[in-house]
Order: structure tokens, then sequence, then C-alpha cells
């Protein structure tokens, strides 16, 4: 099984980049952001709760995405392997997710983190706001998100360090070279 996450800001890039490695190496894509607005879209009870929280550029709290996340794994469980974009968000996040993969005897083979300098990343918000037109991504709220992302998000860093599987990406250049960087650590490496 090859799992892979995705990690780095709002607006780095990331769904871009999960979407072709899952379909590169016939991976599962886990897009949480995703996941969540399409609940919002039906309209389920899930959707209705997380509605305001999203649209506020806050995190859903750790249990909805806990149990959606195993509900995912649990739906693809012949898969080859999963690509998480956008999970985990917090330590909780993290360990939930550890803990799953050992009962499972499986892995995080890599954590592939993108990093763009600040104002770049605001510009990208700005520009998907204006095309795809999300409640969260006005002004407010992606200043919003990027505090949220320091302040929760970030110290994940270290809990993947520590488990030698986090790999830094520049994010800035065409979609294919970024591409090509992130399989050549993928391929080399795993
Ligand atoms: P982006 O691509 O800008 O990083 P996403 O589409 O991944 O944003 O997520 C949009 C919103 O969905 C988040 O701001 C948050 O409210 C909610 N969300 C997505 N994934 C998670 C998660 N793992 N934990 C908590 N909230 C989440």
């Amino acid at each position: 099984m090859l799992n892979l996450i995705f990690f780095g800001p709002p607006g780095v890039g990331k769904g871009t980049q999960a979407s072709k490695a899952a379909k590169h190496y016939n991976l599962i894509h886990v897009s949480t952001g995703d996941i969540l607005r399409e609940e919002i879209r039906l309209e389920t009870e899930l959707g209705i709760k997380v509605k305001d929280v999203i649209a506020s550029g806050e995190l859903v709290p750790d249990k909805y995405l806990i149990e959606l996340l195993e509900n995912t794994c649990e739906k693809h469980k012949g898969a080859q392997g999963f690509v998480f974009d956008g999970f985990p968000r917090t330590l909780r996040q993290a360990e939930a997710l550890e803990e799953m993969m050992e009962r499972t005897n499986c892995k995080v083979a890599k954590v592939i983190s993108l990093e763009v300098p600040a104002e770049e990343l605001v510009r990208r918000l700005v520009n998907r706001a204006i095309e795809q037109g999300r409640t969260d991504d006005t002004a407010d709220v992606i200043k919003n998100r990027l505090v949220v992302y320091q302040k929760h998000t970030e110290p994940l860093i270290d809990f993947y360090k520590k488990r030698d599987v986090f790999v830094v990406i520049p994010g800035e250049g065409t979609i294919d070279d970024i591409f090509a960087a992130i399989c050549n650590e993928i391929d080399n490496r795993y």
C-alpha cells in the first residue's frame, strides 16, 4: 500500500497535485474539503452542521473528520493506497490516522509539504474566489484560514518530521514541474 499526505497551507496547490498523484499511482484521492462541500451541497445532516464553520474559515470538529475518514477508508478497503489532501489538519487527526493505519498494518509513506511565499498564497486564494466562488474565499475568511493553519496545522510538521516521512517541495513553477519533483521524491525514496 502507498499512503501519501499532501500538506501545506490553503492555496498552496495541494488539491491539484494530490489529484494528479492519485491518478498517476492509482490511489484513492481523499479531499476532506471536497467531501465536506459535497455534504453541504446535498444538505446532509453533517453538511448542515458544518456549513457555517466552513464559511467562517474555522476547522470542522475532529470527531466529524475522524468518522468521515474511517468511513471513506472502509469504503475503499481493497485500494492500493490513499492520497490524503486536507487531512490531517490537527494533532488529534494525525494521531487518529496513525492508529487507523496501525490497525490495518499500514503506514504513511510520505508527507509531501508544498511551500510557497505568503503573498503568493493570498494571490492564489483571491483568484480562486473569483473563479470558484467559494464562501470561504473572501479576504477576511482567507486571513482567518491562514491563522487557523498556523495555529492548528503547522504543529504537524514536527509530528511527521519525527517519523522521518516529511519532505518539502517548492510549490512555485508549472504544475507539471512541481508534479515531476513530487514523483521523483516518491519514486526514488519509497
Ligand atoms: P484548502 O484547499 O483551501 O486548504 P479545503 O478545501 O481543504 O481548503 O478545506 C476547506 C474547509 O473545510 C476548511 O477551511 C475547514 O473548515 C474544512 N476542513 C477540511 N478538511 C478539514 C479537516 N481535516 N479538519 C477540519 N476541518 C476541515
